[in-house]
């Protein structure tokens, strides 16, 4: 018995792939909804926590990331001085667990297309193309309306998972109006070829960016990224894009002089501004429920957003699959399961960029992230 049958998931991101794949799994008939033509339509890198590896290995996939990604269990600090010095290398919490690595780095449409594929085969079918665009429920299910190329479609559920992301259509027609706020911060981001001696994620404070970092995704490839005050960068051609960050780019040295030259139309630059939200009371509203960053949002100050989501899907799959009923009990035990753990990780997260726009140099950031650590070890 389980608490549903029937399940339309809106989003095909990591949070409503990993619902998708759970639920599948567990014998519940389940549409994954995605308005983006393909699974490919994604781009630039991600850092993903230990935490949610190990959530990654629940789902089946860990094994063919693994073959897609690039592991590494420390954390470097350099200065912004003419030799990029390095000035501490800090041992990772490994967070997932000593089976684990501590974090690894990915390209987001190879570990998208995982996902995806995993979800199809373990039976939920995927529509793409196929933008929800209204909803209407009652005591024993929510009517889907979609669109695609051919029309308006309705499909009946037991449920619907909003996993629609930070501009959620599922939270607006629940009438939700807590909305993503910009923080003020913008980050550049490019993927580029590996420098031989990027092993690991370096990170330097101060110079004109609050932060400059890179990541490595895989034995050839890394993304970079440069951290300023947000600015209005959407008239800037390409070429202009390509040519902002390098001259951002031009006061950061060691790897970064390697990445620099990297920095061309190839490098896929792109801009986007930070942002922070939480729903913070309970995601559902009767029989539709967000998770991800439908529900709450943060700067990627720690890298936890992807796993938040995906452990949002893990969380919910549990109850509903361990239930005989959608009710309020069970939308308890998943807000006190979730709503502390998010919304934790959402404050931390925003801490570390105030302390970074306020030029704070007394915050505590050790002790921050040692708890956030502590925290997200301790399985979802
Ligand atoms: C600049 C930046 C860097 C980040 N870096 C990291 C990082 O390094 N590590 C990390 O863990 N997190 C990072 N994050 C956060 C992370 O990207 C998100 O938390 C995560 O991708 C959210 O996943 P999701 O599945 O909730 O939503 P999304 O990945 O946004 O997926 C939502 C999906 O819903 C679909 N959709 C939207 N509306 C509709 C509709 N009406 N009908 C059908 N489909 C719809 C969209 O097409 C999309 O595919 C970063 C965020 C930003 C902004």
């Amino acid at each position: 018995m389980t608490a549903v049958s029937s399940v339309a998931v809106v989003g095909s991101g990591f949070a409503g792939a990993a619902a998708a794949i759970l639920l599948a799994e567990g014998g519940v008939q389940v549409d994954l909804f995605d308005a983006k033509p393909d699974v490919g339509a994604l781009g630039s890198g991600i850092t993903i926590q230990g935490n949610a590896v190990r959530t990654l290995d629940r789902l089946g996939v860990w094994e063919e990331v693994q073959q897609h990604s690039y592991a590494f269990d420390e954390l470097g600090l350099r200065a912004p001085d003419p030799a990029g010095t390095v000035l501490a290398v800090i041992p990772d919490a490994k967070t997932g667990g000593p089976d684990y690595p501590a974090t690894i780095g990915a390209y987001r449409p190879d570990v998208a297309r995982i996902l995806v594929a995993r979800a199809e085969a373990v039976g939920a079918r995927v529509r793409w193309d196929a933008k929800v665009e209204h909803l209407e429920q009652d005591d024993t299910g929510v009517d889907l309306a979609w669109s695609d190329g051919q029309g308006l479609h309705r499909d009946r559920y037991d449920l619907v998972i909003g996993a629609d992301g930070l501009h959620s259509t599922v939270r607006a027609l629940l009438g939700i109006e807590v909305q993503p706020k910009r923080n003020g911060m913008g980050i550049w981001r490019a993927f580029v070829p590996r420098p031989q001696d990027v092993t690991r994620t370096d990170l330097v404070y101060g110079g004109p960016c609050y932060i400059a970092g890179y990541c490595p995704t895989s034995e050839d490839r890394i993304y970079a990224y440069l951290v300023e005050d947000a600015q209005d960068r959407t008239l800037l051609s390409p070429e202009e894009q390509v040519a902002t960050m390098r001259r951002l780019a031009e006061a950061y040295h060691g790897p970064w002089d390697e990445i620099r030259e990297s920095l061309d139309e190839h490098a896929a630059v792109n801009y986007t501004w930070f942002t922070s939200h939480l729903i913070d009371g309970p995601w559902n509203r009767g029989r539709v429920v967000l998770i991800g960053d439908a529900a709450h949002s943060c700067p990627p100050t720690i890298a936890q957003g992807a796993a938040m989501g995906l452990e949002d899907a893990l969380v919910l799959a549990e109850l509903l699959l361990a239930g005989d009923a959608v009710d309020e009990g069970l939308w308890q035990r998943f807000t006190d399961r979730r709503l502390p753990r998010a919304k934790a990780v959402v404050e931390a997260s925003m801490q570390l960029a105030d302390w970074q726009l306020q030029h704070d140099r007394d915050g505590d950031v050790p002790g921050l992230m040692r708890r956030v650590a502590e925290l997200v070890s301790t399985p979802a």
